[in-house]
């Protein structure tokens, strides 16, 4: 008798609970099948390095090309594989802005000038990763495709209309509105009430984004070393001294880039960021016809909700559907449980997606900020650092990691209007870290009422 192995949910199995539990589904990034994980080098640790970088997502490896095309040297220290972390588990969606408030919340916050300055750089930091990937000559995709957001309710479209407009006046970033009438054109869906575009967002494939920084990186003589996780730092004369899983290496500065993966390492920061975890989903490939229905102009989706979900198109002519959100609770990362909330949401968009099989689920930490805006600068014992990205770090970490290694080398283009911002810690870390799902139940709540 022939046995038939478990099949590959499909997105109403997986919704409904009603998929296999061994079900053939790959707990892992859907990015790693064009970027697999890479090799961990068995290079001894070099017993001193002139910048240590602490974490190998996209900010430490931005600071360490930096630090190399400045004709400085680098190591990257990494706990994990290179590239463990958020950086190669993301979404790939890169915004302008700063998508975390609305301009007048953030203008009552910080003042207008200060707003202003804020939310152009937050410009600049797309510019700056399109112009990097370009220099660099990194093939990942790199697309301004642009982002639409729908409105969940009337409210937030009328809402979202000012928004759009503040934006352009304070910060010069074009948008346009598409009412209701008109979604079809950009989206297969009537569950939204119309929505905003952003047309110079842009998109990127995250895996092949991290390899061709990489790469670079190896190529200019920089060192990326897995298995490397740093347990201590102690200031020394002139430098520091790195305790590392490979021993020990003295350096010249240190830049600690481990953003949600942030643990005891420096204190300083460990109060100051809250790790939160967030879930996606990748669909196998979809027909044409129904495919082409969905997302017609191929940009970045969102929602207007607090309790945010995402989506967009594989990139290249995949036809798959990559759908994110936040983590399932109390669930294990590699149990189906914990994604079928993203099935759910998905299907409520898109219904005619139900057949349509889930071939990869898998999770990543977020770096969450008390202020919610992320942080660069220098700790008490003179750590530099750069963290803190609130869930939109693709372009912010790779312009925070450029800006951190200008200022470790004391060139004067590296500052920004992010330094003089005072970081707050978080009032009781371990309650905060724990209160995230009584948080984020609690604006599911006003979700639903629209408070
Ligand atoms: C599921 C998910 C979806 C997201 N989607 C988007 C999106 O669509 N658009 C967007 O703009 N942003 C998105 N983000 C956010 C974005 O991915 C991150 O802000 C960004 O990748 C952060 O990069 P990083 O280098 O600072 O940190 P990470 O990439 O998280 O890297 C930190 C690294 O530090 C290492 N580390 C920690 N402690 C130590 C130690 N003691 N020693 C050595 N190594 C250590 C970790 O192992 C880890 O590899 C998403 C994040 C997640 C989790």
């Amino acid at each position: 008798m022939t046995s038939i192995g478990p099949s590959t949910p499909t997105a109403k199995e997986l919704a409904d609970g009603r998929a296999h539990r061994d079900a053939a589904l790959a707990f892992r990034p859907y990015w790693w099948e064009a970027a697999p994980r890479p090799q961990i080098s068995d290079d001894e640790l070099p017993s001193e390095t002139d910048v240590a970088i602490v974490g190998s997502g996209f900010t430490g490896l931005s600071a360490a090309l930096t630090l190399l095309r400045a004709g400085r040297g680098a190591t990257v220290l990494e706990r994990n594989e290179p590239g463990y972390g958020a950086s190669t588990r993301n979404g790939g969606q890169i915004g302008s802005g700063n998508q975390k408030f609305r301009v007048k919340r953030l203008i009552e916050l910080r003042g207008r000038e200060k707003a202003e300055a804020l939310l152009r750089e937050g410009v600049r930091m797309l510019d700056y990763i399109e112009h990097l990937i370009a220099t660099e000559a990194i093939d990942c995709h790199f697309n301004r495709c642009g982002r639409f957001r729908g409105a969940i309710r009337p409210e937030h479209y009328e809402a979202m209309a000012r928004d759009m407009e503040d934006l352009r006046r304070l910060a010069g970033v074009e948008s346009f509105m598409v009412p209701k009438a008109e979604q079809h054109k950009e989206i297969g869906t009537d569950i939204f009430e119309g929505g905003s575009v952003l047309p110079n967002d842009a998109s990127l494939h995250p895996g092949l984004y991290h390899a061709g920084l990489s790469k670079r990186i190896e190529e200019a003589g920089g060192k990326i070393l897995g298995r490397s996780g740093v347990s201590a730092i102690r200031p020394m004369n002139k430098g520091f001294a790195v305790t590392t899983a490979r021993g020990e290496i003295r350096a010249r500065n240190v830049i600690i880039a481990t953003n949600g993966y942030t643990d005891g390492l420096v204190p300083e920061l460990t109060r100051r960021i809250v790790p939160i975890g967030s879930g996606l989903i990748a669909t196998g490939e979809i027909p044409e016809a129904v495919f082409s229905a969905l997302m017609p102009t191929g940009r970045m989706y969102g929602n207007t909700n607090r309790v945010f979900y995402y989506f967009r198109a594989a990139p290249g002519d995949q036809r798959r559907v990559i759908w994110g959100g936040r983590q399932g609770r109390l669930a294990s990362p590699t149990s189906l449980r914990a994604y079928r909330h993203l099935a759910r949401d998905m299907l409520a968009v898109f219904p005619a997606l139900a057949t349509v099989p889930i071939t990869h689920a898998w999770d990543g930490l977020i770096g969450y900020t008390y202020d919610e805006i992320p942080h660069l600068g220098r700790t008490g014992s003179g750590l530099h650092y750069a963290v803190g990205y609130c869930g939109t770090g693709v372009s912010r970490a790779t312009y925070f990691g450029h800006k951190i290694a200008l200022q470790v080398i004391g060139d004067k283009s590296g500052k920004t209007a992010f330094d003089d911002l005072t970081f707050p810690s978080f009032p009781v870390r371990p309650v905060a870290k724990r209160a995230v799902p009584v948080v984020e139940t609690w604006y599911r709540v006003r979700d639903a009422l629209n408070k």
